[in-house]
C-alpha cells in the first residue's frame, strides 16, 4: 500500500518535472528516492519527517539503517513521445522503494507530405507523422513572396507595385494623377507598369518627359483610363519595344517617342488616334505625330501635316512626302539620317507648304516632281 502511495506521489513529482526534463533526466541509473523528490518539492526535514508526512500527522515510523538489497527495476509508467517514464525497485529487506524516471524523447517527425505547396502569396502546408507514435503535426510553410525582377514576378508574373519607381503628381482637378518615373531609377528599370489608380484616384496622365532617357526600359504597360500622354514622354528610350496606346487616350503631345528608335507603337481601338502607314496619327487633326524608319506617309489625305519632331532622331535615310501634306513642323526630320526627300508635287507646290525653317537637317536634298 505504501508503495502505491509513494508511486502516486512520485508521479505527481514527475509531472511537475515535465517542465524541467533535464533535472529529471540527470539522475541516471541511480535515480532519486521518494524522500529526495519530497525534498525537491519544497519540503524540508529528515527522512523520518518525510515518512511521518506520508503517514499523516501524529503517525510514528521507526527507521532502521539497512544495506538495501533491491530487486529488479520495474516499469510503472511507460515513457512515450510526450510522457516521462517511471521505474521503481524495492528493497527486499526493508521495503524501501527507489524511483527512477526516464526522459521522454519527443516525437520523431518524418519529412511529411505536402498538402499545399506554398506559392508567392499563399502559405503551404505539410502534414508530418511521428515515426514513433503515429501522431500527426501540421507545419505551415509561409508564402514565398514575389521575386520581382524589373517590376514583374519571375515566378508568377504578377506586376510589382509601382510605388518604388513611379512618382505621382496630383492634377489641377484634384481628382486625378499624373505619373512619371523617378529620375534616379531611369537607368535601371526595364519594365514599367502604370496602374489605373493611385491613392484612390485615377492615373490619367503621363507627365511631359516623364519617362525620358530610360536607357534600359523595354516594356511599358499603359492603363485603360489614361487620357493624355505628355510631350516627349518616352523619348530617348532606345530599347523600348512595343507601346500600346489605350482606347481612353484623348491627347498626345509632341512626339512621345523621339529618339526611341526601336519602339513600335500600337493603338487600341481609339477614336482619336490610329496607326497609318506605320506612323502614329491624330485622326482629327490629320497630324502625323510619330513616324518610324519604316513609315510611309499615307497619300490618301488621312495625314495632312507632319508634326513637330515627328521623325526626329530615327534611322530614316529617305522619305516620300505626298502632295496631300500641307505643313511640316519644327524639327520634324531633325537629328535623323535623312538625306533624300522625295516630294510628289512640284517645287511650286512645295513652296506653298507651311514648312518650319528647322524642319529638316540641313544636308537633306529635296527632290521634286518635275
Ligand atoms: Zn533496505
Ligand atoms: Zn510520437
Ligand atoms: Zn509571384
Amino acid at each position: 500500500m505504501k508503495k502505491v502511495i509513494i508511486c502516486i506521489l512520485s508521479l505527481i513529482c514527475a509531472f511537475s518535472c515535465l517542465t524541467c526534463f533535464s533535472a529529471c533526466g540527470s539522475n541516471g541509473a541511480e535515480g532519486k528516492s521518494a524522500y529526495e523528490i519530497w525534498l525537491d518539492n519544497g519540503h524540508s526535514g529528515t527522512e523520518t519527517d518525510f515518512l511521518n508526512w506520508l503517514k499523516g500527522e501524529g503517525g510514528t515510523v521507526t527507521v532502521e539503517k539497512c544495506n538495501h538489497s533491491f530487486d529488479d527495476w520495474e516499469e510503472i509508467l511507460n515513457s512515450t513521445c510526450t510522457q516521462i517514464g517511471c521505474y521503481s525497485r524495492e528493497c527486499t529487506k526493508c521495503g524501501f522503494v527507489q524511483y527512477n524516471f526516464t526522459e521522454c524523447e519527443g516525437h520523431s517527425w518524418n519529412d511529411g507530405v505536402f498538402v499545399l505547396q506554398p506559392n508567392c502569396i499563399d502559405n503551404g502546408l505539410i502534414i508530418q507523422t511521428c515515426e514513433a507514435c503515429g501522431q500527426t503535426n501540421s507545419v505551415v510553410l509561409y508564402a514565398l513572396g514575389h521575386n520581382f525582377v524589373n517590376g514583374k514576378c519571375s515566378i508568377c508574373g504578377e506586376l510589382a507595385s509601382s510605388e518604388q519607381y513611379l512618382e505621382y503628381t496630383l492634377n489641377d482637378d484634384g481628382e486625378s494623377y499624373s505619373v512619371n518615373l523617378r529620375p534616379a531609377l531611369r537607368n535601371n528599370v526595364t519594365f514599367v507598369n502604370i496602374p489605373e489608380s493611385y491613392n484612390g484616384k485615377p492615373v490619367t496622365a503621363l507627365a511631359a518627359r516623364g519617362f525620358i532617357s530610360c536607357t534600359e526600359l523595354k516594356q511599358v504597360n499603359l492603363p485603360e483610363g489614361l487620357l493624355s500622354i505628355g510631350d516627349y514622354a518616352f523619348s530617348n528610350c532606345p530599347q523600348l519595344e512595343e507601346v500600346v496606346i489605350p482606347q481612353s487616350v484623348v491627347s498626345i503631345g509632341n512626339n512621345p517617342f523621339v529618339f526611341s528608335k526601336n519602339t513600335v507603337v500600337n493603338v487600341e481601338n481609339n477614336s482619336n488616334f490610329n496607326i497609318v502607314g506605320g506612323a502614329l496619327v491624330d485622326i482629327k487633326s490629320k497630324t502625323l505625330i510619330c513616324g518610324f524608319s519604316s513609315t510611309e506617309i499615307p497619300a490618301d489625305g488621312t495625314v495632312t501635316s507632319i508634326g513637330a519632331n515627328a521623325f526626329c532622331g530615327n534611322n530614316l535615310t529617305e522619305i516620300n512626302i505626298p502632295k496631300t501634306i500641307t505643313s511640316i513642323g519644327r524639327n520634324a526630320f531633325g537629328n535623323s539620317k535623312l538625306l533624300d526627300v522625295y516630294y510628289e508635287g512640284t517645287e511650286a507646290e512645295w513652296n506653298e507648304m507651311q514648312i518650319n525653317e528647322y524642319a529638316f537637317v540641313y544636308n537633306a536634298v529635296i527632290h521634286f516632281n518635275a
